[in-house]
Formats: structure tokens, C-alpha cells, sequence
């Protein structure tokens, strides 16, 4: 038996690196997923090859997190599809501009904090009637390391990754008043090898290798994470197997911030 097994998760910005890794460790446990991007061809390519090995299982839909409407039909949509909703994993993110806080914009901060926070509050606000409806319900929200430790350049990165960390405290908190058995965590990556690091690879002169080495340097560790780093601390977080943790945030860091 899987350790997700019976469960239906659906998982935003699947189409990048750490969804993917968390829509295959999802389903090789036993779940149903639902991946969605606003790269559909991306979710499509990623919900054929998953459903090669394990028939059935998933289900690809376009899905702009920072639109409201999107919100409310993809989830009606990925209920009907795999009979329920159980585990909510809010994942798609974006980097924004590295920028010093005099060349700062508000179109870049605007543009930041609708994918990277305002989506989780509507996906929480769409996604919770159906997580309750399941009788164990599991939110997880990616975060970063960046949400609990500054960088110069990193305004609006640091500063919506931060409010994921506290907002997904005040679900939690939310949840466990109205005794519904919904839990939310968030999840704290460091450095990890997926197409969002690609700034980093051309600083290098494009030399890969290079960009991870200097990454690492910080990370006592010595290396940057691989998407399975990560998809595993989702995969205990949206298991019951965590039933007695909520509103706490899980650093996968490789100990940086130790
Ligand atoms: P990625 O760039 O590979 O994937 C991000 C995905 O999100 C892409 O498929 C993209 O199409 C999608 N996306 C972007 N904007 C969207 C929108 N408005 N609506 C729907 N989908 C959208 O990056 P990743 O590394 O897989 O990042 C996943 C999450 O992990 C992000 O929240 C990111 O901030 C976080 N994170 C990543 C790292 C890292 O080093 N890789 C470290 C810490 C945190």
C-alpha cells in the first residue's frame, strides 16, 4: 500500500522542476494528482508520461494561479476528475527581479506577490470546502529559505515567501478552531537543480556545473538540493503519517540556516 494512497492531491506550477518530482513521488504512492500550469503542454506532457506507469492517475488542466476565476474552475474541475480533493500543494513560484530596493518597482512586486502569495490564499479559499469534505486534508505551501533569511536583490522574493510562512500559520491555526481536520505546512527549499536557477547558470558564462559549485558554497552540506529532496518532505506532509503536525515549516537546506 502506498503511503498516499486513496488521496487526490492537486499540485500547481507542475510543469517546473520540483512539481514534476512531487506529482511522480505522489503518485507512485498511491495518489490521484491533478497537475496544472499555466504551461499546459508542460502538465499534459507530465500527466501522459505518469499515467504510462500508473494508469489513471493524473489529470493535466491550464491554470493561471493568480486568476481568481481559474481558481474556482480548476478545482471543480480536478474534484469531478478524481472523485475528491484531499491535499492541496501550492507550488507554482516565481523569482521576480534581482533588484536593490532604489531600483525597485511596483510592477515587479505586484507581478511577485500574485503568483507567489495571493494565489495561496485562493487556493486555500477554493481548495478548502473539498479538503475538509475529505476528512483528512493536507495543505502544503513552497515556500523557500528565502522566506526565513534575507538576500540583498531578493525584495519581493523574500517578503512573499516570508508572508507564505506566516500565512499558512494562520490556516492552520484556522483549521484546527473549526476541529476539520485540515493540516498546513510550509516547506523551505534551499538551492535546488530546477529551471529556476537558470539566472544563476548564466552568470556562470552558462558553465552548469560552475553556477551549482558556487551555489553550494554557502551550504554546509556541499551541494545544491535535487527536486527529490523536497518531494519527499511534501510527501510526508501531505501523508497522514504527519497527522499531528501543522502549521510548521520544514527547512530542506542542506543545513544553511542551522
Ligand atoms: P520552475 O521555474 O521549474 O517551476 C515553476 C513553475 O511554475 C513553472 O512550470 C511555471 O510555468 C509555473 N508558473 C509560474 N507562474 C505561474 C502562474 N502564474 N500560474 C501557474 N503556473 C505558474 O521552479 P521550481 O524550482 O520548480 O519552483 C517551484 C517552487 O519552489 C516555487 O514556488 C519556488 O519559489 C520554490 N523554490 C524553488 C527553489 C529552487 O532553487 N528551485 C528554492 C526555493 C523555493
Amino acid at each position: 500500500k502506498g503511503r498516499v494512497e486513496g488521496k487526490t492531491a492537486l499540485i500547481t506550477g507542475a510543469a517546473g522542476g520540483l512539481g514534476q518530482a512531487m506529482a511522480w513521488m505522489l503518485a507512485r504512492e498511491g495518489a490521484k494528482v491533478a497537475v496544472t500550469d499555466m504551461d499546459l503542454a508542460g502538465a499534459e506532457a507530465l500527466a501522459a508520461a505518469i499515467n504510462a506507469e500508473i494508469a489513471g492517475s493524473a489529470f493535466a488542466f491550464a491554470q493561471d494561479v493568480t486568476d481568481e476565476g481559474q481558481w474556482a474552475s480548476v478545482v471543480e474541475a480536478a474534484v469531478q476528475a478524481m472523485g475528491g480533493l484531499s491535499i492541496l500543494i501550492n507550488n507554482a513560484g516565481i523569482g521576480g527581479q534581482f533588484v536593490w530596493a532604489e531600483q525597485d518597482s511596483l510592477e515587479n512586486w505586484r507581478t511577485v506577490q500574485a503568483v507567489n502569495i495571493e494565489s495561496i490564499m485562493l487556493g486555500c479559499k477554493y481548495a478548502l470546502p473539498h479538503l475538509r469534505a475529505s476528512g483528512a486534508g493536507s495543505i502544503v505551501n513552497i515556500s523557500s529559505v528565502a522566506g526565513l533569511a534575507a538576500a540583498p536583490g531578493m525584495g519581493a522574493y523574500n517578503a512573499t515567501k516570508a508572508a507564505v510562512w506566516m500565512y499558512t500559520k494562520t490556516v492552520a491555526l484556522e483549521c484546527a478552531k473549526a476541529e476539520w481536520n485540515v493540516r498546513a505546512n510550509s516547506v523551505h527549499p534551499v538551492f535546488i537543480k530546477t529551471p529556476i536557477l537558470d539566472p544563476f547558470i548564466a552568470m556562470a558564462g552558462g558553465d552548469e556545473d560552475r553556477a551549482h559549485e558556487r551555489l553550494a558554497r554557502g551550504i554546509p552540506l556541499k551541494r545544491i538540493g535535487e527536486p527529490d529532496d523536497v518531494a519527499y518532505c511534501v510527501l510526508y506532509l501531505a501523508s497522514d503519517e504527519s497527522k499531528f503536525v501543522t502549521g510548521s515549516e520544514f527547512k530542506i537546506d542542506g543545513g544553511m540556516l542551522a
